[in-house]
């Protein structure tokens, strides 16, 4: 069984309570993990409470240089990382792969950030008051991070990487269906020097593990990331200790084909926008608008793409999509297809579930492609967390636009076009934390990354981020 890691040592719950992790191609168990409690997750506050005087007051050279080497000892184990992610998530391991390279170059990026002293204030000078004026940043103290099972090894290095780089202490709460791959990476950390009590991580479920670091005064800071809905919750819960949030949250990215575009490169980037990780990402496109005069070339190009990825278990090195990662996920993915066909739609790629060996062993989808799905449907309005693509045909760009800032969702956007003038009206005009142009949806480390709307709330990626995990102070130097 994995054990959680509270003060630097690998420990079960108090009570000895466990839950099953369990592989999403095959249905079986994987192995066991704690279950913690409200009390389980106090220790873990306090050890990391405990833990960050020491951690905050060293110099950031010496705490980079701790990280670095953490982060080295964790290349060296990036294959068996990847498989145990593999095996309870289910996406392909290759993508499981780049995605514990992504944990590993996380935590060095910030660590080679802030070794070059990038933690920067401000300094304004005050001669009318014969004083200056300065502003600092501090870290905060004990920060949380509450992690999905999407992408659980980059959105857990998203928080925990600029958290402990500007000196914050964490306590992290992986997703319960995907909290192995997380455990065997702190574990890492820890043998690569990371000092005990720096980083701590609980299993359990999130109305009680997560709930407890909401509301314990202890924790200073809440990054999350998870479903709008949850978002919610974890805000109205932040509120009673005025506790400082970071949410990202769902989405419902559009795409734009303009009558202008590369359409190939529309055909594969939204291929890959939407498809990745089975369709279950927040940055992923899940409306296009294509207009009229290329809209039957986009169709066919796109279609054709769907039908040829090749479908299988992630352990499959041939395999580009996995199955989906729970039976529920599936379930509310095939009734979202079901209101768009009952309203009128069509079924232009895929619509059911790979047929053949192995597959009814695990949650399957066939890449989707749907057209004439009207307005009203649940595809536009709701976020599709899976491998299903509506597609609408509109007039003109002014309808496309119109379109994609209908939703209460602002994570990412796109636009394909070869002319800027429409390129800079997607830039200005859609409300989204991202616009893409011309380009495959990915989030680059170097740049802020965050949701306007119910998207969420505050910034990950890029050195925006280190605002988000430190408190600034303002400070009057007198003349006496
Ligand atoms: P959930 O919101 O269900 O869960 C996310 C995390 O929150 C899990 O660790 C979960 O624990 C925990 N949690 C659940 N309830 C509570 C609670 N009451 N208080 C505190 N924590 C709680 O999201 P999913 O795991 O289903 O992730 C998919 C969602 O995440 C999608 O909507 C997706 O768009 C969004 N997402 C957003 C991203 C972004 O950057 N904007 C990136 C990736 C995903 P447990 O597993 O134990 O329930």
């Amino acid at each position: 069984m994995a054990l959680m890691i509270i003060n630097g040592e690998s420990v079960g719950a108090a009570s000895g309570a466990t839950m099953e992790v369990r592989n999403p191609a095959t249905k079986e168990v994987v192995d066991s993990v704690p279950k913690a409690d409200a009390a389980d997750t106090r220790r873990a506050i306090e050890a990391a409470a405990a833990a960050f005087p020491k951690w905050a007051n060293q110099p950031a050279h010496q705490r980079a240089a701790i990280l670095l080497k953490a982060a080295a000892h964790v290349r060296e184990h990036l294959e068996e990382v990847a498989k145990l992610l593999t095996a309870e998530q289910g996406k392909p391991i290759r993508d499981s792969h780049i995605e514990a390279d992504r944990f590993a170059a996380g935590i060095e990026q910030y660590a080679g950030l802030v070794a070059g002293g990038y933690i920067k204030g401000e300094q304004i000078s005050l001669p009318q008051y014969k004083a200056m004026g300065l502003v600092v940043r501090r870290p905060m103290g004990v920060t949380g991070a509450i992690i999905p099972w999407n992408f659980p090894l980059t959105l857990f290095a998203n928080k925990l990487a600029p958290a402990l780089a500007v000196g914050n202490t964490v306590v992290a709460k992986p997703a319960s269906s995907t909290p192995l791959s997380s455990i065997r990476l702190a574990e890492l950390l820890h043998e690569g020097g990371l000092p005990a009590g720096v980083l701590n991580l609980v299993t359990g479920p999130g109305n009680v593990v997560g709930e407890e670091m909401i509301r314990h005064p202890l924790v200073r800071k809440i990054g999350f990331t998870g479903e709008t809905v949850t978002g919610q919750q974890v805000m109205a819960s932040a509120a009673k200790e005025i506790k400082r949030v970071t949410l990202e949250l769902g989405g419902s990215d559009p795409a734009i084909v303009c009558d202008d575009a590369d359409v190939e490169l529309a055909a594969k980037s939204i291929a890959i926008g939407r498809f990745f990780n089975c369709g279950q990402a927040c940055l992923a496109v899940k409306r296009v608008f294509v207009q009229e005069a290329v809209a039957e070339e986009f169709i066919e190009k796109i279609a054709s793409r769907a039908k040829r990825l090749k479908v299988g278990p992630g352990t499959d090195t041939a395999s580009q999509m996995g199955p989906m990662h729970t039976e529920g996920g599936r379930a509310g993915i095939e009734a979202q297809l079901k209101d768009a066909l009952d309203r009128g739609g069509k079924v232009v790629a895929g619509g059911g579930r790979p047929q053949g060996e192995g597959f009814d062993q695990g949650w399957y989808m066939d890449p989707t492609v749907v057209v004439d799905v009207p307005e009203g449907a649940r595809v536009w309005q709701e976020e599709t967390f899976g491998p299903l693509l509506p597609v609408m045909v509109v007039k003109d760009l002014e309808e496309a636009l119109r379109r994609a800032n209908d939703t209460e969702y602002g994570l990412g956007s796109s636009i394909f076009t070869k002319d800027f003038g429409k390129a800079q009206r997607a830039i200005d005009e859609i409300q989204a934390g991202y616009t893409w142009v011309n380009s495959i949806q990915v989030a680059y480390d170097e740049l802020p990354f965050g949701g306007w709307k119910h998207s969420g709330y505050g910034k990950e990626h890029g050195t925006d981020v280190l605002n988000y995990y430190t408190e600034e102070k303002s400070v009057i130097l007198s003349g006496v």
